[in-house]
């Protein structure tokens, strides 16, 4: 295992030994859960970081109509890379380290003074900055679609076979002398990221390969992977005062029942028009005459909309206070 800066990642089943490594030195070792590594990285709220990824792209405009670019301009859009990357760090550690490692590789290149070379560097990095986030609703779709089917076989066969091409990367691995997971001399084998995207789509070919289920939580909105096979409903997040979804749940359930409420119904119909419209919006590519939503606007959304439900179903919120939360996005 040579000491590059990204991940190293043994895998059995499920469990996950990872090693991280930043500027040539080994800075975390920790066991993982695949599912709920994976899981857990969809739950950061990236809608800032589409922001500031925003003005990073506005800043890498050339000069004049000729395509001049200064190094000012280019140390400047690296700089706010590298920040940028830095601020994810600080709440994700692995998407921060991930990043860094990408932006570092990209700038490692060979200087030749020219406009053109600059433009390059720079666009790439905003294509790998702009990576997560495409990334993150494409893992979303196919892991929330998977409630949609009985089987494991049904859901591969309509939804991700079709789309294979996405899956189609290269993994780097190497045969290290000791086991990660036990220390002990042993051949075994580890891989190797220093991208976002090949990361988290191994994570997921990972978790595909074991077979569950996933389920969306009505309590909270959340995605979750049911421990046993049993009739799961509610996830096991804590919601509120140390209480998990799964414990309160049902009384919020006989509430709704009791009430009967329009409203309640008008939040579902948003969920469902608002993913819609998220799907068209990332669908489309960039191709106009679509409405702005991208994913991470809508799950931005999503939390906070099934929050305030909690809220109102607890008398805290008031009827119009709820309402406005469930048109936020018009
Ligand atoms: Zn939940």
């Amino acid at each position: 295992m040579t000491n590059k800066n990204g991940i190293y990642l043994s895998v059995d089943g499920d469990d996950a030994v990872r090693v991280i490594i930043e500027n040539s030195m080994r800075i975390q070792t920790d066991r993982i859960k695949i599912s709920e590594e994976l899981i857990g990285e969809l739950e950061y709220d990236m809608s800032n970081y589409e922001i500031v990824l925003e003005h990073i792209i506005d800043e890498t405009e050339p000069l004049d109509d000729i395509g001049a670019y200064s190094e000012e301009q280019f140390t400047a859009v690296s700089d706010a890379a590298l920040e940028l990357a830095d601020g994810v760090r600080e709440n994700d550690l692995t998407s921060g380290v991930l990043l860094r490692a990408t932006v570092n590789r990209l700038l490692d290149f060979e200087d030749d003074g020219t406009a053109m070379c600059l433009m390059m560097t720079m666009s790439n990095i905003v294509k790998a900055l702009r990576e997560p986030l495409d990334t993150r609703y494409i893992l979303y779709k196919y892991l929330k679609s998977r409630s949609e089917f009985d089987t494991h076989d049904m859901w591969l066969e309509t939804n991700v076979l079709p789309e294979g091409f996405f899956f189609r990367r290269d993994y780097p691995c190497e045969i290290i002398n000791y086991d990660l997971f036990t220390n002990e001399p042993k051949l075994s084998q580890v891989f190797f990221f220093d991208n976002y995207t090949d990361y988290f789509v191994f994570l997921f070919l990972k978790f595909a390969e074991q077979q569950r289920r996933v389920l969306e939580c009505p309590c909270c909105g959340k995605l979750f992977v049911p421990k046993s096979n049993r009739a799961e409903m509610y996830c096991d997040r804590i919601l509120i005062d140390g209480k998990t979804c799964k414990q309160i749940a049902p009384k919020l359930a006989r509430k709704l029942k009791q009430r009967n409420d329009p409203l309640l119904e008008e939040y579902e119909k948003a969920k469902n028009r608002n993913y819609k419209r998220v799907e068209r919006y990332e669908n489309a590519d960039g191709s106009s005459g679509v409405m702005r939503l991208t994913f991470n606007e809508y799950k931005a959304w999503l939390d906070k909309a099934s929050e305030m439900k909690r809220l109102y179903l607890q008398g805290k919120l008031s009827k119009d206070g709820f309402k406005n939360i469930i048109n936020e996005l018009g």
